[in-house]
């Protein structure tokens, strides 16, 4: 029986990519950088090769805040403020959301019937944003953001301060629901918990991260939750 469930927010629940295409168009136009489709394209390649970096502890936070920034306009060969294109940018990312199809419905199936909780990667101020804009906050028992947590999926210790703040966990009866195999499946993996891959564009998976479950679409994971 499960009892605890973890989400990712990011492309689990919310559509990060939407948001930040919108994000980084707004933010290239105030700096006077025509933003093609290729220049948003490469900012979001850029910037989750960034991310990946941080979750093997290869660049703080705030390296990759700014990094991502320094990177894109070195090839566009534009000179630009990073430190003041990421405070633009973030600050426009923390406003608005959009839901991942079949997102709000997922959480109306899975509220009261289960705890709860959010496990996210992002940097505090913009999610606490996203999610407020969103209006889900009172579906979670409680948040968990790496930046407050003090560290980052996939690490076991992000996990293991998690769960320390549940009274009376069981891991046996949790699982995690994210998008991505490096950072939600390891982290599942690493922290001891049942985890599920949730890949809506059915992107085929890795040798060495192999998921429990696999969902392509949200309203299968009440379904799968009924089984275990
Ligand atoms: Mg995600």
């Amino acid at each position: 029986m499960i009892k605890y469930v973890f989400l990712d927010l990011d492309d689990t629940l919310l559509d990060f990519h939407k948001a930040e295409a919108e994000a980084i168009k707004k933010t290239l136009r105030q700096l006077d950088i025509e933003p093609t489709n290729a220049t948003v394209k490469r900012y979001s390649e850029i910037n989750l090769s960034q991310w990946k970096l941080l979750e093997q502890g290869k660049l703080t936070r705030e390296e990759v805040k700014l990094r991502r920034f320094e990177i894109l306009f070195d090839e566009l060969g534009q000179v630009r403020d990073a430190e003041y294109a990421r405070s633009f940018y973030e600050e426009t990312l923390s406003h608005g959301h959009y839901f991942m199809p079949g997102a709000e419905a997922l959480l109306e199936a899975l509220f009261g019937k289960y705890d709860l909780y959010i496990v996210s990667n992002g940097t505090t101020a913009v999610q606490n944003g996203r999610i407020e804009s969103a209006g889900i906050a009172r579906y979670f028992r409680k948040i968990f953001l790496s930046e407050a947590v003090g560290d980052v999926k996939p690490s076991q210790l992000f996990f293991e301060r998690c769960f320390a703040e549940i009274p009376g966990f069981d891991r046996d009866a949790a699982i995690i629901l994210g998008d991505s195999l490096t950072s939600d499946i390891q982290g599942g993996i690493n922290a001891g918990v049942k985890n599920c891959w949730y890949n809506p564009s059915r992107c085929a998976g890795r040798e060495d991260i192999k998921p429990d479950f696999e969902i392509s679409s949200l309203d299968e994971f009440p379904i799968l939750l009924r089984r275990l």
